[in-house]
């Protein structure tokens, strides 16, 4: 009966798709690009949490303003001089 072999090939070239599709889709919530922002986000909670006890500088480089507690522009990097 050929007719059955064929069924079973079917069969397991469905079961592997199924199978690719799903690990996909389980890994898709972990893809960089989610780390990325989740990064992101965490980069800008941890700029705008320090208390503002200094004064306030304008990154010349970005324009992001910061308090002259740090010494260097915490969006691009630059000094602010
Ligand atoms: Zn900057």
């Amino acid at each position: 009966m050929p007719v059955i072999g064929i069924g079973f090939a079917v069969a397991g070239l469905v079961l592997a798709f199924l199978g690719y599709r799903d690990l996909r889709d389980k890994r898709d919530p972990y893809d960089l690009s989610l780390l990325k922002e989740i990064h992101e986000e965490e980069e800008l909670r941890n700029v705008r949490v320090p208390e503002s006890t200094g004064d306030n500088v304008m990154c010349p480089a970005c324009g992001e303003v910061y308090t002259n507690e740090f010494p260097i522009c915490p969006r691009c990097g630059r000094s602010g001089n």
